[in-house]
């Protein structure tokens, strides 16, 4: 069977006319010779009676410490409830389907709850469905574990059930519907000229998912890569082709040459605070490297940004941790400096590798707008500025602009 996975996401199901575009994405897919394995999130976003937070602020409601296990068969419930009322579209419209739960489906997770990972796939029921000639709709972000216990996999979740199975049914295409016209040169909520990006490199959209482009989730990109199935970004509520994520060689078959461009896209993470610890007065200089980054990682506190000299250490943790990461600091006798409210800026790029003057170009048009740069790093293909969260969205379109990505 010729498979197609397509992955619709909570605005696209949000009303019963979104629902019907859905139906028609599906039956055009189902119309072209494909049997489509459809994915679904929960339907819209906060304040909308069953999204996902709207389902966790009821249970918070009662007592705000609910158990992982609770928690998990609740919000589970928020795929489920879309994935009936898509079933039953298409029953109305004429197509057979039948809705699968993660665990239904065969989606083996481990037992961490509310960010599980996805162990194994056994498709056989999927693979039952299908030949039977039914559309199958499979509840995303959420599995089940060995013993049944019913896990949810995190944010973004439902694009990493559609990549995972994509992989285990050696599907043709995995295709990710969206409310934008697919993978775009920036966030177009922050910069109105941002461009849909044709043709781009697992790698690529793996870095840019990673820095903020929330569009897709980098675990996603990641499991599509190891098999190499292709994965295309694209709009529910228009026909227009879309993005294409795919590996270098074809990137370049389809591109005709080898791509010219220097940055493909700016992507951005706000909500940092930056952490300096001054370790002049300490004798053994990487024990204490070691201690900082050892405690803060027994607190479970995500380090990110980390810039080590012989007598500063800088990174970033989320704003929310900042005040906690002073304190197991103080305890352990350094004094930190904290800035709060900052934001990551990567320029991502696999054309600017060995090519000289990429940072220059960055340090230039960011000095021009008056940004300061609070820190700052790069590797082959990505770039990344530390600003004030102030300064972030004029940041990310100064960088747009410097590299040409604008319309036209
Ligand atoms: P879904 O509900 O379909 O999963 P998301 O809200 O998770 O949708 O992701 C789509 C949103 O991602 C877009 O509305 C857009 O604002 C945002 N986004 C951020 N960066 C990018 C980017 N580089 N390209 C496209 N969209 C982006
Ligand atoms: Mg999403």
């Amino acid at each position: 069977m010729r498979f197609i996975v397509q992955k619709f996401g909570g605005t696209s199901v949000a009303t019963p006319e979104k629902r019907q575009q859905v139906a028609q994405k599906i039956i055009g897919a189902q119309a072209e010779g494909f049997a489509p394995v459809v994915v679904v999130s929960a339907i819209g976003r906060t304040g909308d009676p069953y999204a996902t937070d709207t389902l966790i602020n009821l249970a918070r409601e009662v007592h705000s410490d609910v158990p992982g296990r609770e928690l998990d068969l609740l919000v589970a419930c928020g795929e489920i409830i879309s994935g009936v009322i898509l079933v039953n579209t298409l029953i109305a419209r004429g197509h057979p389907a039948v809705l699968l739960t993660g665990g239904q489906a065969g989606i083996i997770t481990d037992g961490n709850f509310a960010n599980a990972r996805i162990e194994k796939i056994q498709p056989g029921k999927i693979l039952e469905q299908a030949k039977a000639g039914n559309i199958v709709v499979v509840a995303g972000f959420q599995g089940v574990t060995r013993d049944g216990e019913v896990t949810t996999l995190g944010r973004g979740g439902s694009d990493t059930t559609a990549a995972a199975l994509g992989v285990a049914l050696d599907a043709e295409y995995i295709d990710i519907f969206t409310d934008v016209e697919g993978i775009m040169t920036a966030d177009p909520r922050l910069v109105e000229d941002a461009q849909t990006i044709d043709v781009v490199t697992y790698n690529e959209t793996c870095q840019l998912a990673h820095e903020g482009a929330k569009v897709i989730h980098p675990r996603a990109v990641e499991i599509a890569m190891q098999k190499n199935i292709p994965l295309r970004v694209k709009c529910t509520f228009s026909n227009e082709p879309g993005t294409l994520v795919t590996n270098q060689g074809e990137l370049a078959e389809v591109t005709g040459i080898q791509s010219d461009r220097l940055i493909t896209g700016i992507a951005h993470i706000s909500g940092l605070s930056q952490i300096k610890i001054f370790t002049k007065n300490y004798p053994d200089i990487k024990d204490v490297q070691m201690k900082i980054f050892k405690a803060l990682a027994l607190a479970d506190i995500s380090v990110d940004f980390i810039n080590i000299y012989p007598h500063l250490v800088i990174f970033t943790v989320r704003d929310e941790v900042g005040p906690k990461t002073v304190e197991i600091l103080a305890n352990m006798g350094f004094e930190a400096e904290i800035q709060k409210e900052c934001a990551k800026i990567a320029a991502v790029g696999a054309g600017m590798t060995g090519i000289p003057g990429v940072m220059a170009g960055i340090i230039e048009a960011l000095t021009k707008e008056g940004i300061t740069i609070l820190q700052s790093a790069d590797s082959y293909t990505t770039i990344w500025c530390l600003v004030q969260n102030d300064d972030m969205a004029k940041a990310v379109r100064a960088l747009h602009r410097q590299f040409g990505l604008n319309k036209a």
